[in-house]
């Protein structure tokens, strides 16, 4: 497996690649990779010739009063996994090297950024949106694999490659969960064995949701109060935000006619979680 640490050397490295007639799947991480990393890179492996993952905690979708600094970081860890996964190429840039001196181009995906996380987390998409143009453009992939644990992003970075004609595929895939139910997270390492427990009642309520939904429940708010009170059990966690919304454009919905999710954002003690799931 190569490390390119350089845009310049990792843009001209894919457009060999593509003169040369390979195609080129690219998984976007920001390291500390689990089984759910992992799958993506199976994904991309099926669909292209080159494997590209970057690692890169990406400054920009941080507000000042979250985790960037203490965000787990373990580069050799991520590089045995990635390249016992068969990753071909992994690239591992720099802020200097994402963002140039001067640097004062974003990309903003207006709608879709604005309610769920984007209440909570201003600026977040916008920080996402334009890293992923910029790695898009280094990387070059022909298709590019993220996850449906962060549901919201996936429908910004589709959105933002139609809106901008951008040569590349997004794929989601299915959230990779525990064996008891909780959504694999880089974050998980921060949670006690008790705040673990505390996190199942997310796939719980996702489950309920999702059970409601099969017997029949068209409404919304019926459904989104039975989740939140499942949520507010016992009184350890406190949600952020349950909403059933419309799986293509994130807007709320009153029954439940056409595909929906269930997108939910809680806090255990400090630690922010995301969940969500179809219905
Ligand atoms: P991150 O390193 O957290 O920025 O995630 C990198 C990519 O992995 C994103 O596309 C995530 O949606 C995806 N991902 C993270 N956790 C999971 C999971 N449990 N299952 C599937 N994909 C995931």
């Amino acid at each position: 497996m190569r490390r390119i640490p350089s845009a310049r050397d990792m843009q001209s490295q894919a457009l060999e690649w593509r003169a040369s007639g390979k195609r080129i799947a690219f998984v976007p991480t920001m390291g500390y990779l689990h089984e759910g990393h992992l799958r993506l890179v199976d994904e991309a492996k099926r669909r292209a010739d080159i494997v590209v993952m970057s690692i890169y905690v990406n400054p920009t979708q941080f507000g000042p009063l979250e985790d960037f600094e203490k965000y787990p970081r373990d580069l050799e860890r991520d590089a045995a996994m990635a390249e016992a996964r068969g990753v071909d190429c992994l690239f591992i840039p720099d802020s200097a090297d994402i963002y140039p001196p001067g640097h004062q181009t974003f990309v903003t995906v207006e709608d879709l950024s604005r309610g769920l996380c984007g209440v909570f987390r201003p600026g977040h998409f916008r920080g996402v949106a334009t890293v992923v143009a910029a790695l898009f453009l280094i990387v070059q992939p022909h298709v590019a694999v993220f996850g449906e644990k962060d549901y919201q992003q996936l429908k910004v970075i589709q959105r933002m490659a139609l809106d901008l004609h951008m040569p590349v595929e997004v794929v989601g895939l299915p959230t990779v969960r525990e064996a008891t139910g909780l959504a694999m997270s880089s974050r998980n390492a921060y949670l006690s064995e008790a705040e673990k427990l505390e996190a199942l009642k997310l796939g719980r309520a996702i489950l309920l949701a999702q059970d409601l939904a099969r017997g029949g429940e068209k409404r919304v708010a019926v459904i989104a109060e039975k989740g939140r009170d499942l949520l507010a059990e016992g009184g350890d966690l406190r949600i952020q935000y349950a909403e059933i919304v419309d799986a293509e454009t994130l807007a709320s919905l009153e029954v439940l006619d056409k595909p929906a999710r269930l997108i939910l954002a809680v806090y255990i003690n400090k630690k922010r979680l995301i969940d969500n799931g179809p219905l």
